[in-house]
């Protein structure tokens, strides 16, 4: 049987996905086993004109980390799309904008400001910006430019699959290695994960309690056989797809929703708050007003993962 070719790209991203790969240990060697990688530039010298010269389709499976947030990464995202069968949006930030999505509640030139002048380590006085055309003596240097908005792969290219987390668990990408070497792989469009909640595979103790207060994680140290959000500590488990093995429950920290919302939930966020506001006993307006000063970063909390692929999309400014 001839070996795939295979692509691993990162865009807008940390880096983890790709180091979630090689954290299949002896696996990877199945991997070179059965296909050719024919792009990785975190590990590997291949240049994008080699990806130009292929023919289209000629890439069995392209896995594309992180989101796109500049000119250059649209344009891979385009060139892989057009020369790869399978298109997989692999990690959180390819899925639903991941973290670097947070930046939808700012805009570039806010962005810009807080990076290469406010940030305490800058000594930038002189309010040098990056530019995407530079001369120089020996020409005319170039960057891509830098978007207003984050977005999730989906929403630049058609993606057949998609393998959700913070990075992708092992085990999960292990189950896409075997569904490729045994031509196995689900119906396009699938999300490689559970179909239900995280709070559906907990094995923490729900008591149907109700909560009087918000607990940040530091503030006590929760009981690790009782559900956290009835502890007071958000838990993301009720507006999160299952499939991670409940990884940070087991750590006895709460959910952060890395997996994001699960199947037939368009906005993770306000499913999280619609949940909360279930368990949260109030008596009057003034409680009300303290419970919401009790959620410290309500972006961050419930659209740490999915600013891209929500309702919001983005702060208007
Ligand atoms: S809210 Fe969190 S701790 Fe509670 S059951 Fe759901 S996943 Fe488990
Ligand atoms: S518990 Fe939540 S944040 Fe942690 S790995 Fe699972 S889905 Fe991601």
């Amino acid at each position: 049987m001839p070996k795939l070719k295979l692509a691993l790209y990162w865009a807008a991203s940390c880096g983890g996905c790709d180091v979630a790969v090689l954290d299949i240990n002896e696996k990877i060697l199945d991997v070179a086993e059965m296909a050719d990688i024919v792009l990785w530039p975190i590990a590997m010298d291949f240049k994008y004109h080699h990806v130009e010269a292929m023919d289209d389709g000629s890439i069995d499976v392209c896995l594309f980390n992180g989101s796109v947030r500049n000119t250059e990464q649209e344009k891979i995202a385009k060139l892989l799309r057009q020369k790869s069968k399978v298109m997989v949006a692999f990690g959180s930030c390819a899925c639903f904008g991941g973290i670097p999505a947070l930046a939808n509640f700012f805009n570039r030139d806010l962005a810009f400001e807080r990076a290469y002048v406010e940030a305490p380590t800058n000594a930038n006085a002189e309010r040098v910006f990056p530019q995407t055309l530079t001369k120089v003596a020996e020409g005319e240097l170039e960057l891509p430019e830098f978007w207003d908005t984050v977005l999730a792969l989906d929403q630049v290219v058609a993606v057949e699959y998609y393998v959700p987390g913070c990075p992708p668990p092992v085990d999960l990408i292990l189950k896409v290695v075997d569904a490729l070497a045994t031509n196995s792989l689900p119906p396009p469009g699938s999300v490689i994960a559970a179909e239900k909640t995280l709070c559906d595979e907990c094995p923490r103790t729900k008591e149907e309690k109700k909560i009087t207060k918000i607990y940040r994680p530091h503030e006590i140290i929760p009981d690790p056989e009782k559900c956290l959000l009835e502890q007071g500590i958000i838990c993301m488990g009720p507006a999160t797809r299952g499939g991670c093995g409940a990884r940070c429950i087991e750590a006895n920290m709460p959910c952060r929703g890395c997996f994001g919302p699960p199947a037939g939930v368009q906005d993770q966020g306000a499913k999280m708050l619609s949940a909360l506001a279930s368990i949260y006993e109030v008596k009057d307006e003034a409680e009300i007003a303290r419970m919401i000063e009790e959620v410290k970063d309500p972006a961050g909390t419930f659209y740490r993962f999915g600013m891209s692929t929500s309702m919001l999309k983005r702060k208007r400014i």
